[in-house]
């Protein structure tokens, strides 16, 4: 099959997942669009950052010849993690050596960066919010916009998060609420307003547990800290609460009740935050989500498999999910096949890491000292990692 003859290929949304498949695409020769919702890449908060495994994210910015962009602006001393318990106490501490490359931290919004700066000139075209889409016959589809817009795809990927509207046309199913909601907060020029948080943090992850609740920190790049103040909640706490989500300080008071036997410098994770907290459920798709191939459609990332943020392979799987899917388009003879093939491969990586995230947030978030069961895990997988590490040095 020649390029040509695929015809126009639309990508709806430009996360990490869409951007790559229209990188990869683009450097095979390919004509790629992406329409985006958002109209800008600043519009609202791009969120955290990411670590990039070796065999998942950080494959898929090589073979987008993007790789040393990524090296320029990672930070690999991100993947520091510490373990604390209420009261405060240290229980786990590792501090990852020099150049170790296994999963280096990207800020979200750095990574769209390079993969949008990577992209021809027009090739997205934002503030474009798909409403709907319809197949209409040979395999095509019909996108409608929020703003009037109309377009007709030979192939359309929905590459477009949690609340596709794309999956419609290859399943039925909706996400469901994984059973935890996070507050996101955050630390601006943490560094200099306030060193003890930077200190509490260090230079990764920071992990406090206890009683089906958690105090992550993460430090981004830029002098800042997000903090993820997570509870095992209803699914409409956010309501229910009667927190007015809009009022700092009233949100400080109702989580300072709720986390009132915590060490006082746990606390202050709460008590000294920017006046910002945004409230987000959590939902995932189910562990064994699966269709039947349709021509002209498909799925990656989010859209396709949701899954709760505990197993960090969310944007792993998405960048890995563009690469295989760019790769069976570039080599394909028999599209519809080719498609079929990258799904089946898809559901299986899929679904063995939606299942380790709920087995993690059941660990990390439960009952009674879980930061001690988390440590014993941590200890347990780095032995794990050890190991094979070791393995591969002898049979190398
Ligand atoms: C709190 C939190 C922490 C996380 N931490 C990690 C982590 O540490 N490691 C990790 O690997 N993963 C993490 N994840 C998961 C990760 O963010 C996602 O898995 C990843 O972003 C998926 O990429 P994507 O490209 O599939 O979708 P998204 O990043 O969601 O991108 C979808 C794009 O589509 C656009 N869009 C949506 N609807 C429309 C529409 N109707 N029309 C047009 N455009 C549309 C959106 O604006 C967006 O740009 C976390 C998630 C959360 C919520």
């Amino acid at each position: 099959m020649t390029k040509n003859n695929i015809g126009r290929i639309i990508i709806v949304g430009a996360g990490p997942g869409g951007l790559t498949l229209a990188r990869i695409l683009q450097l095979k020769g390919f004509e790629v669009k992406i329409y985006e919702r958002e109209s800008h890449i600043d519009v609202r908060s791009q969120g955290g950052t990411l670590d990039l495994h070796v065999h998942s994210g950080q494959y898929a910015l090589k073979t987008a010849e993007l790789f040393e962009d990524f090296q320029a602006v990672c930070r690999p001393e991100g993947q520091d993690t510490r373990i604390i318990g209420k009261s405060g106490t240290i229980y786990y501490e590792e501090v990852v050596p020099d150049k170790n490359y296994d999963r280096p931290e990207i800020d979200r919004r750095d990574l769209r960066q390079i993969l949008l700066k990577s992209l021809k000139k027009d090739t997205v075209i934002q503030g474009h919010n798909l409403l709907d889409i319809q197949s209409i016959s040979n395999g095509q589809h019909k996108l409608t916009f929020d703003n009037g817009v109309t377009d007709v795809a030979d192939l359309v990927i929905g590459a477009d998060g949690a609340w596709s509207r794309v999956r419609h046309l290859v399943s039925k199913e909706k996400p469901q609420y994984c059973g935890a909601t996070m507050i996101e907060a955050q630390f601006t020029e943490v560094d200099d307003r306030h060193p003890e948080i930077s200190k509490l943090t260090g230079r990764g992850t920071m992990f406090a547990l206890s009683d089906n609740k958690g105090l992550f920190a993460q430090r981004n790049g830029g002098n800042q800290i997000r903090v993820y103040i997570t509870l095992r909640v209803p699914e409409n706490w956010i309501i229910e609460s009667g927190i007015d989500f809009d009022q700092p300080q009233q949100v400080r008071t109702h989580l300072l009740e709720l986390f009132s036997d915590w060490d006082n410098s746990l606390l202050n994770l709460i008590q000294v935050c920017d006046d910002n907290f945004i409230p987000r459920p959590l939902y995932m798709l189910p562990i064994n989500q699966k269709w039947e191939t349709q021509q002209g459609v498909t799925l990656l990332g989010d859209a396709a498999h949701l899954m709760c943020p505990f197993a960090g392979e969310g944007v792993n799987l998405a960048m890995l999910d563009a690469t295989e899917l760019a790769l069976a388009i570039t080599n394909s003879t028999d599209l519809t096949q080719s498609i079929h093939e990258y799904e089946q491969k898809m559901f299986s990586r899929a679904a063995e890491s939606s299942e380790e995230s709920l087995t993690n947030l059941d660990l990390f978030i439960s009952p009674d000292d879980s930061a001690k069961k988390v440590c014993e895990w941590f200890k347990k997988m780095m032995e794990g990692a050890l190991q094979n590490n070791n393995e591969n040095s002898v049979t190398a």
